[in-house]
């Protein structure tokens, strides 16, 4: 059995209820389809890192599943000589059917073995995306640890292409992230403020890879998407994949934000001072007034402050949006 003309989304689409595992021998490596979604593929030649590659947690962000695809089709095809380990995962083909962000529970907040206080379709989807992930990472031999967790953002961003770097605690940053972010086109760096339940936080903390959700651009359906603006994170894997190095420009390229304060919905008349469609990053002046309810009043503390992620739609004692603010970049000395 092979897939139908390398068309792996086409297939997990098609084929989402069945997980044999299948095998497939390439000209420099070979590939397993180790469940649903999950296909693993390991080189010939000693590998320079280990990658996972993962779109479509959310199962309506369409863009960069439709570029992981890409990718795929090149290595199945035989394209790209491959170099590097390589995990490549759709997360989530059920809502992807359904054209929904999720099911039952956002599969994002899953992880780092959360799932255990949920209940729904996604949480055995958890389980079996932290297995192949703890698998994977096993098996790393040399070179770097790298997981890129590909979405597309709700709303649209000052800063169309940015990521969210997990929490380092005792972790120094690494100035190699910083410039392949810059040399992948990536705009913004958003610093964690403490730690979460993420997949990518999941595999910067549990497994020591260096990590980050990364956000390209708007939701969009399948078919309708712009790649224009992918073109310079495509050219970056790409490059990791066939010859394991790490693209580097001036980490300078990229706006550091660090998280000021988090929003959180206190009272059911809460609500935010901004539009409905208001982009990520949008920024405010000083003493503005940016949240209210009968219970608090939250006034922007620096003028160039601003709110990513905000959300009022959600239960009363949840995060309703961080408010960030620019910095210099980190030191990656210490
Ligand atoms: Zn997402």
């Amino acid at each position: 059995m092979a897939i139908p003309n390398n068309d792996f989304l086409g297939f997990t689409l098609a084929h989402k209820d069945v997980a044999a595992p299948m095998s497939f021998d390439l000209p420099t490596a070979t590939a397993c389809l180790e469940e649903v979604g999950v296909l693993r593929f390991e080189p010939k030649q000693p590998p320079k890192a280990s990658l996972v590659l993962s779109a479509g947690i959310h199962g309506n962000e369409t863009a960069p599943i439709e570029m992981v695809n890409g990718l795929v089709k090149e290595l199945l095809s035989g394209a790209i000589d491959l170099q590097v380990r390589l995990l490549v995962i759709l997360g989530h083909p059920e809502a992807m059917v359904a054209q929904k962000r999720f099911l039952d529970v956002n599969l994002n907040r899953l992880f780092c073995g959360a799932w255990q206080k949920y209940s729904g379709m996604e949480v055995p989807r958890a389980q079996v995306l932290e297995r192949a992930v703890q698998a994977f990472f096993e098996g790393h031999q040399q070179g770097g640890k790298f997981h890129y967790d590909l979405h597309t953002a709700i709303r649209g961003s000052q800063y169309e292409r940015f990521v969210v770097h997990p929490f380092p605690a005792e972790r120094s940053y690494s100035a190699e992230q910083f410039g392949f972010y810059a040399a992948a086109g990536i705009d913004a760096v958003l610093l964690s403020h403490q730690p979460t339940t993420t997949f990518s936080y999941h595999s910067y903390a549990r497994h020591g890879a260096e990590a980050a959700t990364v956000e390209l651009g708007k939701v969009r359906p399948f078919g309708e998407n712009d790649f224009s603006g992918l073109m310079k994170i495509q050219t970056a894997l790409q490059c990791l994949l066939q010859t394991g190095e790490v693209k580097q420009e001036t980490p300078e390229k990229v706006k550091v934000f660090e998280v000021v304060d988090a929003l959180v919905k206190d009272a059911e008349d809460y609500e935010l001072a901004i539009d409905a469609d208001v982009n990520n990053f949008t920024s405010f002046a000083a003493g503005f007034e940016l949240a209210r309810s009968s219970n608090s009043c939250y006034l922007i503390k620096a003028t160039g402050d601003a709110i990513v992620f905000p959300n009022t739609n959600l239960p009363v004692g949840q995060r309703a949006g961080l408010v960030v603010r620019p910095i210099a970049l980190p030191d990656f000395s210490s």
